[in-house]
């Protein structure tokens, strides 16, 4: 993971360089409903998102990406599609990060405008491509498919076309929905390039298959030293993105910000409830920050040496649990109360 990409500043929060992985989310409320919209987004900031997107496909959306920046204090997006005036208003009104292809613009002076406004503003573009938006004549190139390869190419033609007006503030995404063509495609812009890179699996499913993608796709990048800033886009309420891109994070080793539960499978061997038991160690640790590993397992037996890489753990016994740390048994605990007893411990390391 020795990789790092060029630095980008996004309003308060720098990505790239060595930063910590920025962790995104984009709000799915109506452009009118300007209250929900900022409670969801205060929501998302309270869960742990960094930054946040919202589309801004007309003056509405501009309405709403300022009632926002008045209202938070995480770097706030805006999406754009086609329309460069939306960008040069929402740079007007504040917005951190503009997201737009400047090929979905109808002429080079467009570009060059957005271009412009975003330089003396210090706002970054998020350029890139995705299996739906790959240019007619890179797929002609690729046999008509949306490929690993035309879409890092397509990505880099819209990085070239800002780079004409010497624009070079740039965060790339490369997405797709199958994770193999995303990761290879996010690994061939890599090889290119240290542009930042935001990364994603999109239209990536509901709350399970849509983690299992994300985790798939996210997760193989960043062990590589890919990806700058990222966002698992789930068919659920936004702060479950949050949730499931925390947990990625700290999955790859990452973030290391709160206590990581790991628990056995459960054998033959089990005389205690683990499953219940798991879960509610995991509820029980979720307001403590500490970088400290719990391995909660169902036997003494083979227990304490599965789980010496936690610091601490416990080991069901016959109507007890065993309390070690670091692979070594310490003291024997009744079954009531050991939640009391581990979290006792984890507040004392
Ligand atoms: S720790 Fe014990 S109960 Fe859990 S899987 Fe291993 S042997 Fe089975």
């Amino acid at each position: 993971m020795s990789r790092i990409e060029k630095e980008v500043k996004i309003g308060n929060v720098i990505i790239g360089g060595g930063h910590p992985v920025a962790i995104q989310s984009m709000l799915c409320c109506a452009l009118e409903d300007i209250e929900g919209n900022i409670a969801q987004a205060k929501a998302l900031e309270q869960a742990g998102c960094e930054i946040v997107r919202v589309t801004v496909p007309n003056a509405q959306g501009v309405k709403l990406l300022s009632s926002l920046k008045e209202s938070l204090s995480i770097p706030v997006v805006a999406d754009i599609h086609y329309d460069y005036k939306m960008a040069l208003e929402s740079v007007a009104a504040g917005a951190d990060k503009i997201r737009l292809n400047p090929g979905n613009l109808s002429s080079p002076e467009q570009v060059k405008m957005v271009a412009d406004a975003c330089r003396q503003a210090g706002v970054p573009i998020r350029v890139g491509a995705n299996s739906g938006s790959v240019a007619a004549e890179v797929l002609a190139k690729h046999g008509g498919l949306p490929t690993a390869a035309a879409l890092a190419e397509s990505a880099m033609a819209q990085v070239e076309m800002l780079r004409r007006f010497d624009f070079e503030d740039v965060v790339v995404s490369i997405k797709a929905s199958h994770v193999p063509t995303m990761v290879e495609a996010c690994r061939l812009f890599a090889a290119q390039s240290d542009i930042p890179q935001h990364i994603g699996v999109t239209e990536a499913g509901t709350l399970r298959m849509g983690l299992v993608k994300s985790a798939v796709g996210i997760g193989s990048l960043l062990l590589d030293g890919i990806g700058s800033t990222l966002r698992v886009s789930l068919t659920a309420d936004p702060v479950e993105e949050i949730r499931a891109a925390k947990d990625i994070l700290l999955a790859c080793g990452l973030r290391r910000d709160r206590v990581e539960v790991v628990s056995c499978p459960t054998c033959g061997r089990c005389k205690v409830d683990v499953l219940t038991l798991a879960d509610k160690v995991e509820q029980m640790v979720s307001d403590i920050r500490k970088p400290l590993t719990v391995a909660v397992m169902g036997c003494v037996v083979n227990g304490v040496g599965e789980g010496k890489q936690a610091d601490i753990g416990i080991a069901g016994g016959d109507g007890e649990y065993l309390l070690f740390k670091k692979g070594v048994a310490l003291k024997k605990y009744p079954m009531e109360g050991i939640l009391e007893v581990l979290r006792e411990e984890l507040e004392s390391m």
